[in-house]
């Protein structure tokens, strides 16, 4: 049976809102990323590199030198822990170092 009025755009968008949640209105920032399970000191690709969660524990580890000051760690910086490019999948502490140790440029 036809309507007596058309739809408008407005009649339509008030459909919408009916129809969706209200959560689905509003803008969401997106979804925090957790970090990758930590890095095993244990684990046999950690020990190849000598990795340690402390760095003051490496006899090796120049002053200054920690998985936070490397160029190759990815956690943000101020982190406790994030990801590392040698160890894909996982985190390293952000107090911790290896023998790969890179300073950054
Ligand atoms: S490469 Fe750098 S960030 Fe990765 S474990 Fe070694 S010292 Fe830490």
């Amino acid at each position: 049976m036809p309507s007596d009025h058309p739809r408008t755009r407005r009649d339509l968008l008030l459909s919408l809102a009916v129809l969706l949640p209200a959560g689905a209105l509003v803008a969401r920032p997106a979804a925090a990323e957790a970090d990758p399970p930590l890095l095993s000191p244990q684990a046999p690709e950690a020990k190849a590199v000598k990795y340690t969660e402390n760095a003051a524990t490496a006899k090796a580890a120049t002053a200054g030198a920690n998985c936070g000051s490397c160029a190759l760690y990815q956690g943000k910086y101020g982190s406790a822990q994030g990801p590392c490019q040698i160890f894909p999948g996982k985190s390293v502490k952000a107090a911790g170092w290896c023998s790969s140790w890179a300073a950054q440029m």
